[in-house]
C-alpha cells in the first residue's frame, strides 16, 4: 500500500484509507471505500479527479449519506465529500447559487437573510444539495429542481453548466452522464418575509420531529411512491409494517422507513427490501422502486 501523499501529490484535502462506509451514512451499515477524499476547494477536486481517473480507479460522490446504503464488501475506488465546497452566493434577479457541500437549512437560511424564499420545503430534509439536486428531493408535492435555472457540473474534467431546458429530470430523479459530479444549482428564488419563512422552517422541523422520529438510524422513505399512490399504504395493505431481518426493519411509527435496529448489516437491509417488494407485489400487483441508492460490493 503506497504512502497517500506519494499517491496524490499536490492534494491539499484529507484523504483516509479504509474508511467505513458505516461511519458516513445514516443508516450506519455498509464497509470499507479504498479511498475517502475531502477535497479542500473546488481546485482540488479537479486534482484529484484528474489523478484518479489517470490511474483508471472508480469514483463517487457522497453527500451526506442520509439517501445511501453501500453494501458490506464497501466500495473500490475513491468516494469523494465535497463539505468544503459549500458557497452560497447571492445573484442577480432574486437567485441564489448554491455549492454542493452547503446542507439544505443552510440555503434555506441564506435565502431568508436575503428576502427570499420558496425553498423552505428542503428546510428538513436531511443532507447537502449535492444530494438534493442528485436525488431532486422534495416533500409536500414540491421538487427542488423546480426551482432550478442552471446547474453546474464537473464533467470529463471540466466544469460545465447547462441551463434547465438541457435537463431531464423528474420525482426524485435527474439524469446525468456516468462520472459526472454535481458542483452547483442556481435557483431562481421568490421574495418571502424572512418571518414567513422563520415559521415555514419552524412547522416543517417540527413535522418531521413527530413523523419522522424513529429512534434509530435510518435513510428515510427506502422506496419512491408509485405514480398517485403511497408507498407506505402499500407496505401496510401487504402486512409489511414492522417487518424484521436481523436488526434491519420496517419502522413500526413509519412503514417506509427502514431502521437499523443496532447491529443489522447492509444484507440485512437488502434482504428486508427484497421480501417487502415481493410481499407487496403479491398483495397489490404494485412493483416498488428503491429510492435509497444502493451501491458497492458484496462481501
Ligand atoms: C429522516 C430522513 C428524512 C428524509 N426526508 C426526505 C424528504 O422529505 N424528501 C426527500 O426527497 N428525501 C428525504 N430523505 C432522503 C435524503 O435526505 C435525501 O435524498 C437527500 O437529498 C440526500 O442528500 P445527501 O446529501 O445525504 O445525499 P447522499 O445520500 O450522500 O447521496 C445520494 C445520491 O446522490 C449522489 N450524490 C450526492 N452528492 C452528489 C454530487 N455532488 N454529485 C453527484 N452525485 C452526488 C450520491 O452518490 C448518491 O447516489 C430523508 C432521509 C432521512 C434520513
Amino acid at each position: 500500500m503506497g504512502d497517500l501523499a506519494q499517491d496524490y501529490p499536490g492534494f491539499r484535502g484529507t484523504l483516509l484509507r479504509n474508511e467505513s462506509m458505516s461511519r458516513h451514512t445514516s443508516l450506519k451499515v455498509g464497509g470499507p471505500a479504498d479511498l475517502y477524499a475531502i477535497p479542500a476547494d473546488l481546485d482540488d477536486l479537479k486534482l484529484l479527479v484528474k489523478q484518479l481517473d489517470q490511474a483508471g480507479l472508480p469514483r463517487m460522490v457522497i453527500g451526506g449519506g442520509y439517501n445511501l446504503l453501500v453494501r458490506d464488501g464497501g466500495i473500490r475506488g475513491a468516494v469523494m465529500s465535497l463539505e468544503c465546497i459549500n458557497q452560497r452566493e447571492l445573484l442577480n434577479g432574486g437567485k441564489v447559487k448554491a455549492w454542493a457541500g452547503a446542507e439544505n437549512l443552510q440555503v434555506v437560511r441564506f435565502a431568508q437573510q436575503h428576502g427570499l424564499g420558496g425553498i423552505g420545503f428542503i428546510s428538513g430534509i436531511p443532507g447537502t444539495i449535492g444530494g438534493a439536486v442528485r436525488m431532486n428531493a422534495g416533500a409536500y408535492g414540491n421538487g427542488l429542481l423546480d426551482r432550478m435555472t442552471r446547474l453546474t457540473l464537473l464533467r470529463s474534467g471540466q466544469m460545465v453548466v447547462l441551463p434547465r431546458e438541457q435537463i431531464h429530470y423528474g420525482y426524485r430523479y435527474l439524469e446525468l452522464l456516468p462520472g459526472d459530479s454535481i458542483l452547483a444549482v442556481e435557483l431562481q428564488l421568490t421574495p418571502v418575509d424572512p418571518v414567513v419563512t422563520e415559521e415555514e422552517i419552524r412547522k416543517d422541523l417540527e413535522l418531521r420531529r413527530t413523523k419522522h422520529n424513529v429512534g434509530y438510524p435510518s435513510a428515510g422513505s427506502f422506496f419512491k411512491n408509485p405514480p398517485d399512490q403511497a408507498a407506505w399504504k402499500l407496505i401496510d395493505s401487504a402486512g409489511m409494517r414492522g417487518f424484521q431481518v436481523g436488526d434491519a426493519q420496517m419502522a413500526e411509527l413509519h412503514s417506509n422507513f427502514m431502521i437499523n435496529r443496532g447491529t443489522a448489516t447492509a444484507a440485512d437491509c437488502i434482504a428486508l427490501a427484497a421480501k417487502v417488494k415481493q410481499a407487496v407485489l403479491a398483495a397489490t400487483g404494485v412493483v416498488l422502486e428503491e429510492e435509497v441508492r444502493i451501491v458497492g460490493e458484496e462481501l
